[in-house]
């Protein structure tokens, strides 16, 4: 949706009222309808000529940051949300990051406090995480770098205090902080909130997840009462609600309907698996799932290698390199569309941009140089709306990357066995029995070959007096063939690999030996995961939180499940349904001082 507003331009220092400008109504309207489609920001840059943020009535120091920054058309929620927060109105919007969200508060913010001579600070935005605080500081900061004497200050924990209070000691227009530090220096006096008029809630439903209700709650009570409020939450839980209701006056409602971004439709795992046993691993995931594969690999050599191993246990293949001419590529990838070929082994350059919908399930048989390549090559599955699986092979030396990919990716990726002969054999249980059940429905179908069986059944019975579950004994035998149905090749190795793999993370202090308790945790579901907002940043560790927390809970050592720390925040599993009063305590902890 494009509005274009009739060359109107709404003045920074207008009433808190209802204006009924023409070019307003279309926004109320938006308002009034509540949802906007999301659209890629590549879709709002528009021509070079044009300029769509002029009729918001931005001073020049915005207009040229926002030039510099080469932004030249609102996003939609920068469309919606500005002329309300340039009325002052209170705003709640759903939207997610990457939508342009930020700018979409701050630029109204920064228009009102153009020229603001007064000493400390008006705007105070709160956020869950010290990443989120820098960024949105950040965006203040580029927004207002052509407008003279514009302090943004940022505030979050697990920095020295010293630089921030000197920070807010000069001249601030707007802080943008942690709720855990804000509070710190609104009571030891050294953030004076006397002067806010205007507090933005950004990620709200994340500060909930995180235990921050009682501390915003806190804050917002200190903050004067006259005050704009603005409220932005990825998700719209009933909590969120509740505070909107409490604390804001006649919001204007934005919803930002996020595009799903394909990645959210794969489930990506990985698997311990030592190069030898590689090939091996691949032949057992191709049992349960064969139909529609790409197998990434690094060098064209191992291409060919694979494809040839895996041709002659009887699946069609096809392999993508380097070395195949185009007209050849496109053929194979035509062949794989139409169901020719179940299985390509390909490698990254070759495999770009391949876009088929029948890919069910891609390989990282070995692992991906960066996040961009695995991004690609997992983005080949979970097309056209599809769900789709991404394995990723891991080995020993490997599992670092696997952490770091883990954080690049802001995914977690579940971790999954090398399937036993068991499993194997219960899938071709399950498949001979589906094929026989398919068939005896198919040959209703066809009357031609019915009459045919009836034949077959007919001689079968008369002239070698077999009765029908000899027949149908026989015929399930002809389907079998001559070859061993059942693996049973030595798989003790899959065993020893994981279970020598998690050993070796745990001693090194990895929390992989907790991640294989957590899927028992999960299976018998009677754990959930809290968030804290300490992680690497704050020089954190698997001790530290354990210890924290038993010292200052009733919570046993080991009765704490999985812990991951990421960057900024960590995630630990804890057991279900802990005391109101443990709870409490949980939020209170501290790790390290
Ligand atoms: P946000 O959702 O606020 O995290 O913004 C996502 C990204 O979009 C950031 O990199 C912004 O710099 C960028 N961005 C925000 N608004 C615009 C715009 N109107 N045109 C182009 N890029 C934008």
């Amino acid at each position: 949706m494009v509005l274009k507003k009739d060359g109107h331009s709404l003045g920074s220092k207008q009433e808190k009222s209802h204006n009924e400008d023409s070019s307003l109504k279309e926004f109320k309207n938006l308002d009034n309808k509540n949802e906007i489609e999301s659209q890629l920001l590549e879709v709002s840059k528009g021509d070079d000529n044009e300029n769509g943020f002029l009729d918001f009535g931005f001073n020049q120091s915005i207009l040229n940051s926002l030039k510099n920054k080469g932004y030249k058309n609102p996003t939609p929620i920068q469309k919606a949300a500005i002329p309300e927060l340039m009325l002052g109105r209170d705003l709640l919007g759903q939207a997610q990051t990457g939508t342009g969200k930020t700018a979409a508060f701050a630029l109204p913010l920064i228009e009102k406090l153009t020229d603001n001579k007064e000493l400390n600070a008006k705007v105070l935005v709160m956020t869950p995480t010290r990443e989120l605080a820098t960024q949105v500081a950040e965006s203040f900061k580029s927004y207002s770098s052509e407008s003279s004497n514009f302090k943004t200050v940022a505030i979050y924990g697990g920095t020295d205090y010293r630089n921030q209070i000197s920070a807010l000691k000069r001249k601030v227009d707007v802080v943008v902080g942690t709720p855990g530090r804000i509070m710190d220096h609104i009571r030891q006096g050294t953030f004076k909130i006397k002067g806010i008029n205007c507090l933005v809630l950004d990620e709200a439903d994340e500060m909930l997840n995180m235990g921050f209700l009682e501390d915003i709650e806190w804050i917002i009570d200190q903050l004067p009462e006259n005050k704009q409020m603005v409220l932005f939450s990825a998700t719209m839980p009933n909590e969120i609600r509740n505070i909107a209701k409490k604390y804001l006056n006649d919001p204007a409602e934005i919803l930002i309907k996020s595009v799903k971004k394909e990645t959210q439709l794969i489930s990506q795992k990985f698997l311990y698996v030592q190069r030898h046993h590689k090939l091996d691993a691949l032949k057992r995931i191709l049992e349960l799932n064969n139909e529609g594969v790409i197998i990434f690999v690094r060098t064209k050599l191992l291409t060919t290698s694979i494809a040839e191993a895996l041709e002659s246990t009887g699946h069609t293949v096809a392999v993508l390199n380097g070395d195949i001419p185009q007209n050849q590529r496109e053929n194979t990838v035509d062949r794989l569309k139409k169901g020719f070929i179940d299985i390509l082994v390909a490698t990254d350059v070759a495999a770009r941009g391949l876009d088929v919908d029948r890919i069910k399930l891609v390989v990282n048989y070995d692992f991906p140089f960066d996040k961009e390549t695995y991004t690609h090559r997992i983005g080949r599955t979970g097309r056209a709306g599809r769900s789709g699986e991404a394995i990723l092979f891991v080995n020993q030396r490997e599992k670092h990357f696997l952490r770091n990919l883990e954080n690049a990716t802001r995914t977690k990726i579940e971790e999954i066995n090398i399937p036993s002969n068991k499993i194997i054999n219960e899938k071709r249980m399950e498949k001979l029995i589906e094929n026989v059940n398919e068939s005896s429905l198919a040959k209703e179908e066809n009357e031609e070959n019915k009459a045919l069986i009836i034949d077959v059944l007919d001689n079968l019975k008369e002239k070698h007096s077999m009765d029908d579950s000899n027949i149908a004994m026989a015929a399930i035998n002809l389907v079998i063939g001559n070859k061993t149905f059942f693996v049973n090749e030595d798989d003790s190795w899959i065993n020893k690999q994981n279970n020598n793999d998690r050993n070796k993370s745990n001693r090194n202090g990895n929390n992989r030996m907790r991640n294989s308790n957590r899927r028992n945790n999960y299976q018998n579901d009677s754990f959930e995961t809290y968030k804290f907002n300490f992680g690497k940043f704050d020089g954190v560790r698997v001790a530290n939180i354990i210890s924290s927390i038993c010292n200052s809970t009733n919570i046993n050592g080991r009765s704490i499940g999985k812990i991951q720390i990421f960057n900024d925040y960590s995630l630990v599993d804890l057991p279900r349904d802990l005391h109101r009063e443990t709870k409490n305590k949980l939020k209170k902890i501290k790790v390290r001082n």
